[in-house]
């Protein structure tokens, strides 16, 4: 996915063992030295490398390194047992992390970037504008902080938090690179969430990667998608789609395609038929999320039985389509409601 990096001045979280090889070495220490770092690490979660106790004591004082973990700012649990964490970076700045437990799982939302640059109307995050990308380590570190905070195995990870992680596609696959390597988590139980950048998707099918692609559709014409999505402007949804046919076609992975409903906006019969048309003969999966109010928007949640209706049409047609449980919503944590008040105010 991608070399070994040279780790003399970044974190040393998100990386390989033979990365961690290399830097061992380099600071005139035994190879195996590496194996028990990436222990701690990744296992232990090891926050400063002055605590790795079973390193001789001078080299711990004396090498200038820097782990790359978070300090959690904020902690707040909500009814349904979801825990919203906002985390503070090195350089001050505030993203969210969402884990989620449900039955025999837990997922982790993760953020890709500080902020949005997608401005999609009715997102929370994309309100707040764009920062910066998340590096590697600040990815990983968002799985590590929620498994142990649950004191569990986290078993999945969405990247559906802050961000659109195809803009930071870099940093993005080292992160899932060292999520499913050096953590443990399963390829296949990792999803990338886009709402769809020219040429993007095409670049990640060529990694022949096996986690799920889910793309933001949330219309089923242009001119609805690129009222809602004004970054679709420039992107007419024949050519996301077929960019979409690439990647089952490269990968022999089914897309997953989000469809956040609003009232008397999206959710009618004669879109869900309009949808169902446009993905005839398709290997995907149609995800209805019922919309997450936010303050910045006057949208509405479509009642639950018009939400059923939709998902009823796509499924005589032959589509397989399912209705996301919300959670979080009370935590201000669902989909799209994750801004930090910091980021606001800063
Ligand atoms: N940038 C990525 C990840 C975003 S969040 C993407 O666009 O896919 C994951 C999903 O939540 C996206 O489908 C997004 O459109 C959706 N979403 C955003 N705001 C929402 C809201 N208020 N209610 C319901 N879903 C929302």
């Amino acid at each position: 996915m991608e070399s070994a990096a040279d780790l003399a001045d970044i974190p040393l979280l998100g990386a390989s063992l033979e990365e961690l090889t290399v830097w061992v070495q380099r600071q005139h220490q035994p190879a195996y030295r590496a194996r028990q770092l990436h222990q701690w690490l990744y296992l232990q979660g090891v926050r400063q490398f002055q605590d790795i106790t079973v390193f001789p004591r001078a080299w711990r004082e004396e090498a200038a390194v820097i782990i790359g973990r978070s300090d959690a700012v904020v902690r707040r649990a909500t009814p349904d047992g979801t825990v919203k964490y906002l985390l503070g970076l090195a350089d001050g700045q505030v993203i969210e992390t969402v884990g989620i437990p449900t039955a025999g799982r837990l997922t982790v939302c993760v953020s890709s970037q500080v902020g949005c640059p997608m401005a999609c109307d009715f997102c929370a995050t994309g309100k707040g504008g764009f920062r910066r990308n998340l590096a590697r380590h600040e990815i990983v570190d968002q799985v590590l902080t929620v498994q142990e905070d649950f004191g569990r195995r986290v078993s999945h990870v969405v990247f559906m938090g802050m961000g659109e992680p195809l803009l930071n596609l870099d940093a993005v696959l080292a992160a899932v690179r060292c999520l499913h390597q050096d953590i443990g988590i399963s390829q296949r139980a990792i999803t990338l969430s886009t709402v769809g950048i020219p040429g993007h998707i095409r670049r990640l099918a060529h990694h022949h990667l096996q986690v799920t692609l889910a793309v933001s559709l949330h219309a089923p014409n242009q001119p609805l998608r690129q009222y809602l999505i004004p970054s679709g402007r420039a992107y007419p949804l024949e050519d996301l789609l077929a960019e979409c046919r690439e990647y089952v076609e490269v990968t022999g992975r089914r897309v997953t395609f989000e469809y956040t409903v609003l009232a008397d906006v999206n959710d009618r019969p004669e879109h869900a038929q309009e949808l169902a048309a446009h993905l005839r003969g398709f290997q995907s999966h149609v995800n209805l999320i019922p919309y997450n109010p936010i303050a910045e928007a006057d949208y509405r949640r479509p009642a639950a039985a018009q939400i059923r209706r939709f998902a009823h049409i796509l499924q005589e047609a032959g589509i397989a389509a399912s209705i996301r449980q919300t959670r979080g919503l009370e935590g201000d944590a669902a989909c799209g409601q994750l801004r930090a008040t910091h980021l606001t105010a800063g």
